[in-house]
């Protein structure tokens, strides 16, 4: 950082404080770091940004992570009875853009991610009955989803890896503002649609209902490439632990990491910020840097310590959220040779319309039934708490128990073993919104007061394209950082 920007911003911290805007002062921080970028948030996109600010571009960083480790949605648990890892978060990398050579970089060899060819049942998880249902063959939903790709191929560089190119409302794509579900009807893809929903699509809730342009950043021509065999098969670490790549970015970043800690005040300037961050052991930090990268999920909350300006208000208010959550369960009743899937009775006996609606628990799957582990996920509106996605989980359990689809045990409860709060997820705004240039909206925040923006909420849902998306916004973070 320019010496003349910090005296520039330590003069703007005392104006701050005597304006009332600042209420912490400078003399309560145990120690000042000023670095050329601060990064708030260490999961896929703040890790990698952190790693290559660092070492491509020679920048000072420091990243403050509200976790004790790096990743975000990277959740492991090590079962201490068998001494095995599983995942149960973050399911596998895409081969899209850079990514193969981050893993090689980092010296972390991949291995294609294992495909589940489970049997599965189809049960209504609120009434716990089974529902008399087939899915599609297989010839007819990878027919559907290579005529999805024809058609949606076309749009990817409106919007992935990076929003840069979204046109004015009148040249939106009509197909991108379509309701998912009156995209699938225009062109007959309902064959697609289950594994959709399966793969990222649950996770956007009432899937039907979001606007296309949003599915399509869960489930886009990339996913669809991989699904077809016209790009790589996604990949794992061959540790078969996904936090291996994130271990490896800690062990580069050393302390230039805050973990456990939080910005708590903040004041962004056109020259700098100024980040007050408090430590778990409530000691603060305050950090000084010519630049701001924020790779959180800009809710309310997260983005209130950061005062947030009219203009990013104006944006940021508008976004709806899904709120997910994601566990390794235990339960005797649970079978060991089938998972279970949460299916709608409307959805007998091959609609592959009628799918569950917020809040809803997807599926179980054994993932080792000998040591009595299958994982679960559960997707809400924003108000879904943790403690209501386990008592829904718990209830659908109860439910299959009391209809007798799954046996009785006498006393038996279900054990959360592991259970990860992924929270709000799939930033999303109506259609209307879209056609009220809410993305180019969105776009024109980039670089404003020193503050610029990563993350799913500006690309895809995808570790990979994240990781494209980083690519193309760094330069421009170097480029408006003094040298
Ligand atoms: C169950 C599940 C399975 C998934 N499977 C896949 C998959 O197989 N492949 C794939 O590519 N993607 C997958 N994803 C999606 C992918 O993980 C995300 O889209 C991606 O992690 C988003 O990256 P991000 O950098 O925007 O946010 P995150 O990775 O969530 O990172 C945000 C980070 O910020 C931290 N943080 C949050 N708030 C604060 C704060 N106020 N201050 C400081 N730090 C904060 C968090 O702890 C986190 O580390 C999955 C997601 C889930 C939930």
């Amino acid at each position: 950082m320019a010496a003349k920007s910090v005296t520039r911003l330590l003069g703007g911290l005392v104006v701050a404080a005597s304006l009332g805007s600042a209420s912490l002062s400078q003399s309560i921080a145990s120690r000042i770091l000023v670095k050329n970028v601060a990064i708030v948030g260490g999961g896929a996109s703040g890790a990698h940004a952190a790693l290559r600010l660092k070492e491509d571009y020679g920048k000072s960083i420091v990243v403050i992570e509200a976790a004790d480790h790096l990743g975000g949605h990277v959740s492991s648990y090590h079962d201490p009875t068998t001494g095995r890892d599983f995942d149960y978060g973050l399911n596998s990398f895409n081969d899209y853009g850079p990514a193969r050579d981050i893993f090689t970089r980092l010296s972390v060899s991949v291995t294609p991610a294992a495909h589940g060819d489970l049997a599965s049942k189809s049960v209504d998880f609120a009434s716990g009955q089974l529902v008399n249902h087939t899915g599609p063959a297989i010839p007819d939903m990878f027919a559907a989803l290579g005529k999805m790709y024809g058609i949606v191929k076309q749009y990817e560089s409106l919007m992935i890896p990076s929003y840069a190119q979204f046109p004015a409302p009148s040249a939106i794509p009509a197909d991108l503002l379509l309701s998912f579900g009156e995209f699938v009807i225009k062109y007959s893809l309902q064959a697609a649609v289950p594994q959709i929903f399966a793969i990222t699509g649950n996770g956007l809730g009432d899937l039907l209902a979001t606007p296309t342009l949003y599915v399509l950043q869960a489930f886009g021509p990339a996913t669809l490439e991989s699904f077809l065999g016209i790009a790589g098969a996604p990949f794992v670490p061959s540790s078969g632990r996904n936090a291996e790549v994130y271990e490896a970015i800690a062990t580069r970043l050393g302390s230039n990491v805050l973990y456990s800690s939080k910005v708590v005040q903040s004041l962004r300037t056109g020259f700098g910020v100024v980040l007050w961050v408090q430590g778990g052991d409530g000691k603060y930090t305050l950090v000084l840097a010519d630049q701001l990268v924020m790779a959180i999920e800009p809710t309310p909350e997260n983005i209130e310590p950061f005062n947030p300006t009219a203009s990013e208000k104006a944006v940021f208010d508008k976004f709806a959220y899904s709120t997910v959550y994601a566990g390794i369960v235990s339960h005797p009743s649970l079978p060991t040779n089938a998972s279970l899937v949460n299916t709608v009775p409307a959805a007998a006996p091959s609609n592959y319309l009628a799918l569950p609606k917020p809040n809803f628990t997807v599926a179980f799957t054994p993932i080792d039934p000998a040591a009595g582990l299958w994982s679960v996920g559960v997707v809400g509106n924003e108000a879904l708490t943790s403690d209501a996605a386990k008592a829904l989980v718990t209830s659908n359990i109860n439910a299959m128990v009391a209809s007798g689809v799954l046996p009785g045990v006498s006393g038996a409860k279900v054990t959360f073993k592991a259970w990860a709060v992924h929270g709000a997820m799939h930033a999303r705004v109506s259609a209307a919104e879209l056609k009220a240039d809410f993305i180019r909206k969105q776009v024109a925040l980039q670089g404003k007061t020193s503050t610029w923006w990563t993350g799913a909420a500006w690309s895809s849902t995808a570790t990979s394209i994240l990781w494209a998306y980083n690519d193309l916004l760094l330069p421009k973070i170097v480029a408006a950082s003094p040298a």
